[in-house]
C-alpha cells in the first residue's frame, strides 16, 4: 500500500465513457472530470486505468487516452441501445470484466479504487473487497437531492438508485464531494460520517478555456457582430432547464421590441422530455422567437471556447447542478454568467461580481434578471472583467491535488482498520469464508 500516493488507481465510470464527447445523452461534465482529472493524476505520476461499458462494437478494448492514462472498454450488454435505466442489469457482468482484468495482473496492481457516480460504487464497492485496497467514490449527483428540485413534468429518480447510493456511501473508505452543500447533503440525507468526505472542487481546462478576441470568435461561429449574444451549453433536458432561458428571452423581447437579442442554444437531446431539440425548436416558435434562436451541435472544447467568447452572457437555468463546469468554462473565457441559485452554482458564479445568481425559475424573475444585463453593456463589461480571475481558482491541478490528498487519507484509514465497515464481524465472517475456500488471494 503506498500511502504517499498511489501508484496505480482504477477509476470506473460504468455509464458513461470520457471518450465520449460531452454535451448529448448521457455524457456531460462527469465525462470531462474523468478525463480531465486522471490526465493530470498521471501528470502527478499516478497511472490511471479508467473502466467504462463498451457501447459501440468500434471500441477498442484498450485505448491510451494520454500518457499514463488507458481507458478499458469493458463488454457489459449491448453495445447499443441500453437504457441508462436499465444499466444496473448489466453491474454483474460489467464487474466480472474488470476482476478478470485485475487478475491478469500481479496482486496488488492496483492501489486504489475510484468510483465516479453511483452505479460504478456499486462495482468498486465489491472491488474494494475482493482486492484488499481502499475506495473513493465521487456521487456527481445524489437522487435524493435531485429529486428535492425537479423540473415540471421531469421523472423522479427511483428509489431504488437512493438505496443504491446510500450502501455505497456506508462502503466507501472516502467520498469525495464537488461542494460544502454536496458534503452536507451527503451527511444529512445519507448518513455519511462527515470525517470521511473530502470537498474537492471540480476545474476547468484554463489552457483552453481563456479570454479571447470577441469577433473572431463570432465571425467562426458565423453569429452577428452588433447582436447581444446569451448562449446555453449543455445537454438538453428538462433539468438543465434551456426552456426557463427562452421564457424569459421571449418576455425580454416583448418587453423591448428592438432590442437586438440572440439565444444560442448549444448542445444535444438527453434524457426524457425535453429530450429533443425539436422540443425546444417548438417552444420558440410558439414563443414568437423563432428568428432570435439558433441551435447549433455539441461542440468539441476547441470549439466550445469560442462559443463561450463570442457570448456576451451564459445562462445555466438548471433546476439541480452538482457543480456546473460549463459556468467555470464560460468565466475563465471572460464572459459572465445567468445562474440559478441552486447546488455548486452558487460556489461557481460570484454574485454581483462574475454574474447573477437568480432565486427559483419564474419566467419573470428570469426575465428580470435577464433584462437587467443585457441592457446594461457597462455591468456586463464589468462583471466580464472580474470572471476570469474567478475561475483561476478553478483548475483540474487543484483537483488532482485534491484527490491525492483523498487517496492518501483513503489509505491510512484503511491501513489503520478505521474503512467503512472492513471489520464488521459480518464482513470478517464473510471474507473468512471466501478464503477458506481459496475464493480470495
Ligand atoms: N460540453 C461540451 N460540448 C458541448 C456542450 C457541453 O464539451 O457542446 C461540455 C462542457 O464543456 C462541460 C460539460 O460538457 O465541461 C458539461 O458539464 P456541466 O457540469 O456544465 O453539466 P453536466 O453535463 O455535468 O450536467
Amino acid at each position: 500500500m503506498h500511502i504517499s500516493r498511489p501508484r496505480r488507481v482504477a477509476v470506473l465510470s460504468v455509464h458513461t465513457s470520457p471518450l465520449a464527447q460531452p454535451g448529448t445523452g448521457d455524457a456531460g461534465g462527469m465525462n470531462v472530470y474523468v478525463l480531465q482529472s486522471a490526465i493530470q493524476l498521471a501528470k502527478r505520476g499516478v497511472e490511471v486505468e479508467i473502466f467504462t461499458r463498451a457501447t459501440s462494437s468500434a471500441d477498442a478494448p484498450v485505448v491510451d487516452a494520454a500518457p499514463g492514462v488507458r481507458v478499458r472498454n469493458i463488454a457489459a450488454g449491448p453495445f447499443e441501445g441500453l437504457d441508462k435505466a436499465d444499466l444496473p442489469t448489466q453491474l454483474c457482468a460489467f464487474v466480472a470484466g474488470v476482476l478478470r482484468e485485475e487478475a491478469r495482473h500481479e496482486p496488488g496492481y492496483y492501489s486504489l479504487i475510484h468510483s465516479h457516480y453511483w452505479l460504478s460504487g456499486q462495482v468498486g464497492w465489491l472491488a474494494r473487497d475482493r482486492w484488499g485496497v481502499p475506495l473513493v467514490h465521487t456521487a456527481h449527483t445524489l437522487a435524493a437531492v435531485k429529486n428535492l428540485s425537479l423540473a415540471e413534468g421531469d421523472t423522479p429518480e427511483p428509489a431504488a438508485r437512493q438505496i443504491g447510493e446510500q450502501q455505497v456511501v456506508a462502503e466507501s473508505d472516502r467520498l469525495v464531494a464537488n461542494t460544502t452543500d454536496e458534503a452536507k447533503a451527503l451527511h444529512e440525507l445519507y448518513g455519511a460520517d462527515p470525517t470521511r468526505i473530502d470537498v474537492v472542487a471540480p476545474g476547468a481546462d484554463l489552457t483552453r478555456y481563456r479570454p479571447g478576441d470577441r469577433d473572431s470568435a463570432r465571425a467562426s461561429l458565423g453569429l452577428n457582430p452588433g447582436e447581444i449574444v446569451v448562449t446555453f451549453v449543455g445537454r438538453i433536458q428538462p433539468l438543465k432547464a434551456p426552456d426557463v432561458l427562452l421564457r424569459a428571452a421571449a418576455e425580454v423581447i416583448s418587453r423591448r421590441p428592438g432590442l437586438p437579442l440572440r439565444i444560442l442554444v448549444v448542445g444535444g437531446p438527453s434524457g426524457t422530455g425535453l429530450a429533443r431539440p425539436d422540443v425546444l425548436i417548438e417552444l420558440a416558435r410558439s414563443l414568437g422567437i423563432t428568428a432570435q434562436v439558433t441551435f447549433l451541435p455539441p461542440q468539441a472544447p476547441q470549439r466550445l471556447a469560442d462559443v463561450y467568447r463570442a457570448s456576451d452572457l451564459v445562462a445555466v437555468p438548471s433546476y439541480s447542478e452538482s457543480f456546473g463546469l460549463v459556468a467555470i468554462e464560460a468565466q475563465a473565457c471572460g464572459t459572465p454568467v445567468i445562474a440559478a441559485d441552486v447546488g455548486g452554482l452558487g460556489v461557481a458564479v460570484r454574485n454581483g461580481e462574475t454574474g447573477l445568481l437568480v432565486q427559483g425559475h419564474r419566467t419573470e424573475d428570469w426575465a428580470g434578471a435577464l433584462e437587467s444585463l443585457v441592457t446594461a453593456p457597462k455591468r456586463l463589461a464589468e462583471l466580464a472583467a472580474q470572471a476570469p480571475r474567478h475561475a483561476e481558482n478553478f483548475s483540474w491541478e487543484h483537483t488532482a491535488d485534491g484527490l491525492l490528498e483523498s487517496y492518501r487519507k483513503a489509505a491510512v484509514n484503511y491501513n489503520n482498520g478505521t474503512g467503512p465497515s472492513d471489520f464488521s464481524p459480518r464482513r470478517a465472517r464473510g471474507l473468512w469464508r471466501l478464503r477458506r475456500t481459496g475464493g480470495v488471494r
